[in-house]
Formats: C-alpha cells, structure tokens, sequence
C-alpha cells in the first residue's frame, strides 16, 4: 500500500483550483513537518514576497509517525510572517494533524486569494471552496466554530481551524484558533488567512496508514504508550506549565510590568497552583496524545442584566498566557486574567504577543510617549483589566491609527512613536517569558522563529545558575545550536515537544523501523542540521542578518538570576552564532 503522506496538496483560492502532486523524494529526505515545509516555502515563496500578498503561501506538514504513534500530533505552518517579515512557523495540535494525516495528505498548500469569504471544506477527496460571507465578520470564534461543527461532516475526527476578527481584519499577529483551545498562535498566521479572505478550514478523512511489521509495530506503539503515561510526562498533565509560573517568579525571572521588573508581588495569585485549586474545570488533550496537558479553567460569571443567572465558560490557559496577560500587565485577579484570556481567544490573537504590545503601550502611555488621543481614551495602568479588555477590542477592530500601528508589533509601533528601548520583541517577535540569563534572550535573537521553543535558551540559563556556572557565549551558541538542530528532527516528526525526553533517537529508530525505513542518530542529527540550514538560508534570502540584530536595552537594564547581562556577551555571541549558522 503506498503512503498517501507523500501526496502534497495543492490549492489556489484565486481559480479556486485543487490539485495533488506526489513529492516521495522530499518527504524521504526532509522527513516531514518542519524540513518538507521548509523546502515547499522556499519554492513556493518568492523573494521579497509581502506576507499579506496572494503569492505568499500557507504551508501545512505533517509527520510519518502522525496516526501510528501518539503525540506525534502537531501540524506545522510556514509562512512568509506579516509581524516579523520573515519566516513565519507555527506548530499547532488539536485534532489537526491526525485529520491532515487521515484525509490523506502530508503537506497542503495554499495560496492565491480569494474574492470573497470563503472556507476549505476538505473531507479526503473531496474538496469543496464553501461561501463564508456569513461567518466573516462574526464576533466570536468559537461560535464560527459552532456553526461548521453543524454545517460540515466528519463529527469526532475533523479538525476546524479558523480565524477571529483580528485575522480578518491583518493584525500581525492575529492567530489561527483550532478545535477550541488550540492555536497556531504566533508570527501572524491569522492575518495571511484573512488576506487571502480564507476565514477556515474543515478537514476530515478515513483514509489508512500502512505498517510495515504489525507485530513490531505493537510492541513499538506499547513501549511509546508506557513512556508518554510515566511520572515524567505527569507534571504536564498535572499543574501544566503554569506551574513554572512560582519557581520562575521566586528565581526573578518572570518578566512582568514590560520588564521593568522580573518579580511579580502578585504571582501566588495568578499561579499554576491557584488556578488548579480555585478554577481547574477539566483537562483536555490533543488526539492521539494521553498526556493531557490543556488545562481548562471554568469561570462562573453572572448575566450583567439578570442577576440570578449564571453562565460558565470554559478557559484554557498556560504558562505563556499567565505571564503575557497577567505579570507583564501586572494583573493580580485571576478572574480578570481568565476573562482577558477569553477576549483575546475570542478575537483571535496571540496572546503573547497582544500582552507584550499592551505592557509596551502602558509604559508609553505613563513616559507621555502617547497619550488618551492616541489610546482612544484609555488610560492604560497596571492591574487595570477593564482598560485592558477594551484595548484588545481596539486592536483586533483597528479603531485609529494608533492601534492599527500596535497591531503590527511593538518593533513597528516604536520606531513610530518612540521606546524601542523598552519594546520587548526579538527579530520582530515579541518575547516569550524568560528572563533567566543570556542564554535565553540569545536564543531568541539567532533561533530561527526568534521562540523560546526553538532552542530553549531558558533551559541552559537554568541548568548552568543550578551547577552555579558561568557559559562562554561560544559554550552557549554551540548549546543553542545543538538543541535547535534536534528540534529540527522533532518538528519534521511533528512530535509535540513536551515528549523530548521520551523520543530519543533510539526509540525514534524503531519506530522508523516499522513504517520500513531504516535510520539512526547520526542519520537523523545530520537532517537535522540540514533543516536548520534551509531555515537559516531562507532568513538571509528574505533580509536576516544575525549581527544587525536589535536588541532591547530593557533587558540589560533588569536584573536576572545570572546577574546583569552584559552587552559585551551578546556581541561576541552574535558573531560567533553567525560564523556557525553560515558554516553549517
Ligand atoms: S502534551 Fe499537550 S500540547 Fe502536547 S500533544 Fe499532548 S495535549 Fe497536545
């Protein structure tokens, strides 16, 4: 039986044209995910191609492993990135790689644009452009959500990813919600779907998978199974990543009030333990994944006009989110934070990147950088959610000039008005919540999507504060390096990363082994590197030079646990980070 995954997806919303290639050399070459869309965004993409333009593509990869073994359960998206202008990547779960995987597809392909609202409706061959006039212009996601879970086929195993109001309307970091609490959350994948006027997609699919050696296979799938279901992977299922929320605030390395401190007075009452003992609803997974890492907090609320009556919504949210909306705005209630974790879900936007945008915009507000003329009446404070949630509002709407510029990012926004020392964003992208030493924020200036997830800098601060060490910038590039590299390998199997410690490369061997393929560490470390490679060279292709990188004096000004960073450091990193990645 041949492997649909070879079979890429090709589709042109301009001619509302289909049509499928079968791209075996690539998929045996670069795996799958992140090096097969790679290599189809390179060829795909133009040169100096406008993210929001009909020839700038969405590509959508999945892995080999998707379907056969669990928590390979990613989908990755590459892009051109309207917020950063350059590579754009985004990993999501939910059900939507396990539906791309069983629809019969390894990569999709979208490009072009339509002239009015549509929505793909993709059940395994059968592919349909559907009018979306009517759900374009809808307030909540979650109800375009509703109406294609009746409208559309496939109950129980499609996926359905679209975009809110911010996509519509080209905020740069507007994002893809998928399922319900699943994102392709950053570099603005949201505003390259409301540019092409593709406002969702449905897919569905029944189609097998072959396995080389079933008993193999079995044996392969139960060890996987043993591993994913130990004491390891249950601190995820557990508290989630919101439980780095104490630890890292105790170490002062919970950025908050845009940086201006890394210790939040209030962060017992926004922490991961709060929030599972006072609000913890239910945890959910992504298919094929029995982790169980999504917590969902459940926020009782009552009616503003009936005060007897009482809605519960059900809120996801994680580390990311805490620090973004909470310590960074220096929100104290978590009833506040949630119904902010609402809006911005609601509206379709990152929310790392929208928390960022909003903590610079407060600083600016309280520096007279702008004023209520620019924030259309808002006075931004900290611990102010009522300002807050309308300033989300403006954003995604696009109310004046003032937030059509923030919705572009803090880097856009300050070289407009001013404070790119405080603008916190790292080759565009606005930061993650790290702010552990040297290692972390050079991650994210040379790490390819500019995330804490590409390298996990943060990881290397902490190990080196834990073995009271101090790292060269060479020991920390080469670390860097190394880590991205191996992601690269992760991300084409599109496993989640949370499961690193569980697929090394021994047991990823054996599970290549019965799909009837052959390859070992050295074999992988090597696609690995090359993949990192493709990335680095469609960069500089588009403009990126590691040693022009612009660096925010806000984070030499705030202390870390490794002491004050030294700009010395970061300038031998950077030379050093671009001696290698140009060597590879
Ligand atoms: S660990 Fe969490 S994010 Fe990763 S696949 Fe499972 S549910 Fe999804």
């Amino acid at each position: 039986m041949n492997d649909p995954l070879s079979n890429v997806l090709h589709i042109d919303l301009s001619r509302k044209r289909f049509w499928t290639e079968d791209r075996s050399e690539l998929f045996n070459e670069m795996i799958g995910g992140s090096g097969v869309a790679i290599k189809l965004l390179a060829e795909e993409c133009p040169k100096g191609t406008d993210p929001l333009a009909p020839e700038n593509p969405i590509i959508l990869a999945v892995g080999p492993l998707t379907g056969l073994y669990p928590i390979a359960s990613k989908t990755v998206a590459m892009f051109k990135s309207p917020l950063t202008g350059n590579l754009g990547e985004s990993h999501c779960g939910g059900r939507s790689a396990i539906a791309i995987r069983f629809a019969g597809y390894g990569a999709i392909i979208i490009k072009g644009s339509s002239e009015t609202p549509v929505y793909m409706s993709i059940h395994g061959d059968k592919i349909r452009f559907r009018d979306a006039s009517v759900i374009w212009k809808m307030a909540n996601s979650t109800t375009v959500g509703r109406i294609l879970r009746e409208k559309e086929s496939g109950s129980g195993i499609r996926s359905i990813m679209r975009i809110g109001r911010a996509g519509e309307n080209l905020v740069s970091y507007a994002s893809v919600v998928t399922e319900t609490y699943r994102h392709f959350g950053r570099m603005g994948l949201g505003a390259v779907f409301g540019s092409k006027q593709l406002k969702a997609i449905v897919i569905s699919g029944k189609k097998n998978i072959p396995v080389s050696d079933m008993k193999s296979y079995r044996e392969t799938y139960n060890e996987t199974f043993k591993l994913l279901s130990s004491a390891e992977m249950r601190k995820y299922h557990e508290l989630g990543t919101s439980m780095n929320i104490t630890p890292l605030n105790e170490l002062g390395a919970l950025p908050t009030k845009n940086l201006q401190e890394s210790k939040f007075e209030n962060a017992e009452a926004i922490s991961g333990e709060t929030f599972e003992k006072n609000f913890l609803g239910r945890r959910v997974a992504c298919a094929h994944c029995p982790v169980a890492c999504i917590h969902l907090a459940a926020l009782r609320e009552v009616y503003e006009k009936e005060p007897y009556f009482y809605k519960t919504e059900m809120i996801s949210y994680d580390y990311e989110l805490i620090f973004a909306l909470g310590s960074m705005l220096g929100i104290s209630s978590p009833q506040a934070l949630l119904k902010l974790m609402d809006e911005v879900e609601i509206l379709g936007l990152d929310a790392m990147s929208t928390g960022v945008a909003l903590a610079w915009a407060t600083e600016a507000q309280q520096k007279g950088i702008i004023t209520t003329k620019e924030t259309n009446g808002l006075k931004l404070n900290w611990n102010d959610e009522e300002s807050y949630s309308k300033a989300v509002n403006y954003i995604a709407a696009q109310v004046n000039e003032f937030y059509k510029t923030l919705g572009k990012g803090v880097i856009y926004t300050s070289s407009k008005y001013g404070g790119k020392e405080f603008a916190l964003a790292f080759g565009g992208n606005e930061m993650p919540g790290y702010h552990t030493g040297p290692a972390t924020h050079l991650g994210f200036l040379i790490g390819s999507r500019h995330s804490h997830l590409d390298n996990a800098g943060y990881s290397i601060d902490q190990k080196a504060l834990a073995k009271n060490s101090k790292l060269t910038p060479e020991e920390i590039i080469n670390k860097l390096i190394e880590e991205e590299a191996w992601r690269q390998i992760l991300s084409s199997l599109v496993i989640c990363f949370f499961a690193r410690g569980i697929y090394k490369p021994e047991l990823i061997s054996k599970a290549f082994k019965t799909i009837g393929k052959e390859i070992n560490e050295e074999k992988l470390k090597r696609i690995g590197l090359k993949i990192l490679k493709e990335k680095y060279r469609f960069k500089k292709r588009e403009g990126f030079i590691i040693k022009n990188s612009e660096i925010p004096e806000r984070i030499f000004e705030t202390t870390t646990p490794s002491g004050n960073l030294s700009k010395e450091i970061f300038n031998e990193g950077l030379k050093i980070a671009e001696l290698k990645l140009d060597s590879i």
